[in-house]
């Protein structure tokens, strides 16, 4: 079987000279599998089964894993790897695909948004909050966790000087319904509903076409992060250590 793959986990044992990786393939949604000697420079698959390396894989099925026959490079995002805080963004990425893209199914959509996300992240053309937040988004839209951003959820009004998002129940409401009720509301000006709006609704090839301030991608990565957390009930090492670096 061959199949183009973004490895997205990379896990060396010591003394061993087979590389283990977790890789979220076009054709097979997510593998586990081992490439024989590819820890050796010098083998032919090494580059190409490294993390961040975006690479067309010959695979067998073994017994209770994938065997890489051979492993071609596409797109090795290696700039990535200069700066710390990019380095870490495209790491959480790789965590949130690994637990939200099917296994043994195609995933396509799923490598397509990965791809996009790092080469805007590698280009430098985008603010990486954006990055974040359209990824966020629109990744946990295609795991079956979309929220209702349409009205208020309580009177339906469509928009409203001050609204607010509430990650936990997936939905936004207006102030006057926000009144005295709703654990972890998070406010919301137009420009952040609009954003969210945006990236949630529009087709896949807009959905990072949209423009804010930088303060403004910062509340919209707060608030699809919030929405992440919550609805996963679960929190992410790569996150929390991208938080402790980001500017
Ligand atoms: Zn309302």
């Amino acid at each position: 079987m061959i199949t183009d793959a973004l490895i997205i986990r990379e896990n060396n044992n010591i003394g061993e000279a087979d590389r283990f990786v977790t890789a979220l393939t076009r054709d097979l949604g997510i593998i586990r599998a081992s490439a024989k000697g590819a820890r050796n420079i010098k083998n032919s698959n090494s580059a190409a089964t490294q993390l961040l390396s975006y690479s067309r894989l010959s695979l067998h099925k073994g017994r209770d894993k994938y065997i890489v026959q051979d492993a071609k490079p596409i797109t090795v995002f290696f700039d990535l790897r200069d700066d710390i805080e990019k380095l870490a963004l495209a790491q959480y990425f790789c965590e949130l695909a690994g637990v939200l893209a099917p296994q043994e199914e195609p995933a396509e959509d799923f490598l397509r948004l990965m791809l996009n996300s790092l080469h805007f992240l590698a280009e430098n053309r985008r603010n990486p909050k954006q990055i974040k937040a359209v990824l966020e988004l629109r990744m946990i839209c295609m795991a079956g966790f979309m929220p209702d951003l349409v009205a208020c959820s309580s009177c339906g009004v469509f928009e409203s000087e001050k609204m607010f998002f509430l990650p936990r129940e997936g939905c936004i409401v207006c102030e006057k319904c926000s009144a005295g009720q709703q654990w972890g509301k998070m406010p919301m000006t137009p420009d952040l509903l609009a954003a969210m709006r945006h990236i949630v609704y529009s087709e896949f090839d807009k959905c990072f076409s949209f423009k804010m301030s930088d303060a403004g991608f910062a509340s919209l990565s707060k608030c699809s992060e919030s929405f992440i957390l919550a609805q996963l009930d679960r929190g992410f090492k790569t996150l929390d250590f991208y938080n402790t670096i980001s500017k």
